[in-house]
This record gives C-alpha cells, sequence and structure tokens, in this order.
C-alpha cells in the first residue's frame, strides 16, 4: 500500500473502531470463572461471521456431509441436551440469540469437533473413537460450544494481531450486509478455523482452561458424567499425534488438564446429581464403514 494512502485508510479504521466501541463493544466478566474479557466486537457481527464461516466450511467440496443415521442420531441427541443446558445457563441470552444447527462430516481421521459464534456446531467422526459414548462427546460439546457461548473468538479479533484483518473485514462486511463478504483467514483463525478443512487453531490456554471447566460443568448439567470428561483426555493422549487436532496442540500438557479437571470435578458432579440423567450409550465404531 502506497504511504499517501495510509492515513485516510486508517480513518476509516478509526471511525469503524469508534462505531464497533458505541454498538456494543465491552469489557466483561465472564460469568462463571470471573475472568475479565476485552471485546471490541458487538455479538451480532460474530454470530454474522460464525454463520459464514460454518457456510465456508459446509461447501469445501472435500467435506462429505454424513446421512447416516447411527451417526448423526447420537450427535443430535447429545447435542440437544447441551444445547438445552446453556438456554438454562449464565449464557442463557447468547444460547437463545443462536441458530442452532448441527452438521456430522465424515471424516474418520479428523479427531475433531467445533462450535462456532451463532451456534453452528461440527463434529467429524474421527471423534468418535476418542469421545466413545455418549457422555463422552458431550464433554466435547460442552468445550466447543463454550467457545462459542464465552465469545472466545471475539476475544481473539479483538487482540491486537487480527484487529486490522477484522476491521478490513468488518468494511467489506458493512458494505455488503455481510452476506458475500469473503472469509479472510485472520478471521477464520480468531475463531479457531483453520482454512484448510479439519484444522483447528489452538485456542490461548486460558480459553481452553475456561473451556474445559465451564464445558464440563453444561455437560453434567445436560446430563452427562463429568468422570467421562477424564476419560476423553486420556484416550487423547493414548492416540498421540496421528492427525493436528485442537485437543493435541494445544497449549496444557494432558497431565495439567486431567488435574484441572479432577480440581473441577466436586462442582461439575454437583451439577450432575441436580441433573435428569441422559442415555449413556456408546458411539458407533468406525472400522468397516
Ligand atoms: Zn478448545
Amino acid at each position: 500500500m502506497a504511504r499517501e494512502t495510509t492515513r485516510p485508510h486508517r480513518n476509516v479504521f478509526l471511525a469503524l473502531l469508534m462505531g464497533l466501541l458505541a454498538a456494543g463493544a465491552s469489557c466483561a466478566t465472564n460469568p462463571y470463572t470471573e475472568r475479565s474479557q476485552l471485546i471490541l466486537l458487538p455479538a451480532s457481527y460474530e454470530d454474522k461471521l460464525g454463520d459464514q464461516a460454518y457456510a465456508q466450511v459446509l461447501k469445501d467440496p472435500k467435506v462429505r456431509i454424513s446421512q447416516d443415521p447411527q451417526e448423526v442420531d447420537p450427535v443430535k441427541r447429545v447435542a440437544a441436551r447441551i444445547i438445552a443446558a446453556a438456554k438454562q445457563s449464565k449464557y442463557a441470552e447468547a444460547a437463545n440469540r443462536f441458530h442452532w444447527d448441527v452438521t456430522v462430516i465424515k471424516d474418520d481421521k479428523t479427531a475433531n469437533a467445533f462450535a462456532l459464534p451463532g451456534g453452528k456446531i461440527a463434529v467429524y467422526t474421527g471423534i468418535f473413537p476418542m469421545a466413545k459414548n455418549e457422555a463422552g462427546l458431550a464433554m466435547v460439546l460442552g468445550h466447543e460450544v463454550i467457545h462459542a457461548l464465552a465469545r472466545h473468538g471475539a476475544e481473539r479479533m479483538s487482540q491486537g494481531m487480527v484487529t486490522d484483518i477484522v476491521l478490513k473485514g468488518a468494511d467489506v462486511a458493512l458494505q455488503t450486509q455481510g452476506v458475500a463478504a469473503p472469509m479472510r483467514s485472520g478471521v477464520m483463525q480468531a475463531l479457531g478455523l483453520g482454512t484448510q478443512v479439519g484444522v483447528l487453531f489452538p485456542f490461548s490456554r486460558a480459553h481452553e482452561s475456561e473451556a474445559d471447566h465451564v464445558g464440563m460443568r453444561i455437560a453434567a448439567q445436560a446430563g452427562y458424567d463429568p468422570h467421562e470428561a477424564v476419560h476423553v483426555w486420556e484416550r487423547m493422549q493414548q492416540a498421540g499425534g496421528a492427525q493436528p487436532s485442537e485437543y493435541l496442540s494445544t497449549h496444557p500438557s494432558h497431565g495439567t488438564r486431567i488435574k484441572q479437571l479432577e480440581a473441577w470435578m466436586p462442582e461439575a458432579l454437583t451439577d450432575y446429581a441436580q441433573a435428569s440423567r441422559a442415555p449413556a450409550a456408546n458411539l458407533p465404531t468406525l472400522q468397516g464403514r
């Protein structure tokens, strides 16, 4: 970019930033962990980015959407209970605002799942052996849904590195009502997604801990045994690093993660004791499918 054009652009960005600040930027406090969060984007805009990212992933020609009821039904059943619990939680406002959708992606080699702002959830079949049963899947979905409900993507976008890209994206989105704007890699990355389908960028350690902690509680409130969270991480550890996944590439070591989960277990068990129990069926095995 030529030097003389820099200044007007910066003024546009500043004006946009002021607009975004007026529209809903805030220094929020997480209602469960009391961690303070700087968020410079209105939730409505963040939801729109989430919807665009989801559409982009699903239209990728490499993505195969599973129509197999043996794969789709348990995922939908667990997601429905997690969403219902979220609507009763301290995130009720966001959980009721989201237009939830759940997709199962047929990819046995990818041990991943994600949930985007706006409530769009995708589960790769490769996560089934790690989750093993519906309670394990509930722990994974609880974790992912908390990334979205606790606005971790917006928080990342609000951090300096991607602010410029986001504001350029916001510029395009505002001009086009946000429908046709192409997703930019910075936005995808802030939401935890790579442009290459199946790759998730790691959230920060603080975000991972918060998603583990509150996700386990939401899953327990949905009627799933929180002990299963520990078992999921143990299975992840045993599976090793054959495929990069969010779970294997984030900062907290498995040992730290499991210790933290055990420290949070008593409150999750209290939640579980008060919940109506969910079915505890095993997920389908992948062999020969
Ligand atoms: Zn995570």
